[in-house]
């Protein structure tokens, strides 16, 4: 006997058309066309089916991904110096637990770019750990991204409070106070090498999917 109250797309069912036509972004209340044709498939989660295919901002980043990077690096920002002068709070343990959950849910999505691409070389010839070889060039990398694409600076807004263009000095004061090093000279790198390990990581997978242009260290 047919259940009356099954959903109309249960299995066997056709995929309800939701209506979904990419339109671009909507940003400053208006459409604007993607920069790139690169897409995200949106698959329904009961069928498996295609669903929409999604232009994707910037270079690999996406809506999705923006939304998780943001209260990631949000959170990072208030949770970790709080932390650090209280190693044993189970609270501030899991809000960090957390915010490392969400960075990860946001570069799941797009795969990691320039930051992660220059820790490799740091970790392999200098020993660095992960996690300080991922973070310490992040006001660099901050600096190089700020100004190359009004709508990632609006996102990167998001996450520091007062000015943009003061973010990178602001995040290596953030940096020093629980810390980490800016410096590749702290990690017996000297400019030379650390200039051709940035080029090269430009040149590689993960810096094609940065943003910024490639421009001397300072
Ligand atoms: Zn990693």
């Amino acid at each position: 006997m047919p259940d009356s109250h099954a959903p109309a797309f249960a299995s066997g069912a056709a995929e309800p058309d939701l209506g979904y036509r990419a339109k671009g972004f909507y940003y400053g209340g208006k459409w604007e066309a993607p920069a790139t044709s690169n897409t995200f498939v949106s698959t329904s989660p009961s069928t498996g089916k295609l669903l929409a295919e999604v232009p994707l901002a910037g270079v690999n980043a996406n809506p999705i991904s923006d939304t998780q990077a943001v209260a990631a690096a949000r959170d990072v920002l208030a949770t970790l110096p709080l932390l650090m002068k209280d190693l044993k709070n189970p609270d501030l343990r899991s809000r960090m637990s957390l915010a490392a959950l969400k960075a990860g849910l946001a570069f799941s999505n797009t795969k990691t770019a320039l930051a992660h691409s220059i820790s490799y070389d740091m970790t392999l010839n200098h020993g660095l750990p992960h996690g300080i070889a991922c973070s310490f060039t992040l006001p660099m990398v901050l600096g190089r991204a700020v100004g190359a694409d009004p709508q990632r600076d609006a996102v990167l807004a998001q996450i520091f409070d007062g000015a943009l263009r003061d973010a990178p000095v602001r995040l290596e004061a953030f940096l020093a106070s629980v810390g980490v090093s800016t410096d590749f000279a702290s990690y017996g790198v000297d400019k030379a090498e650390a200039d051709a390990m940035i080029h090269k990581a430009l040149d590689g997978v993960r810096g094609k999917n940065f943003i910024g242009v490639a421009r001397p260290s300072a």
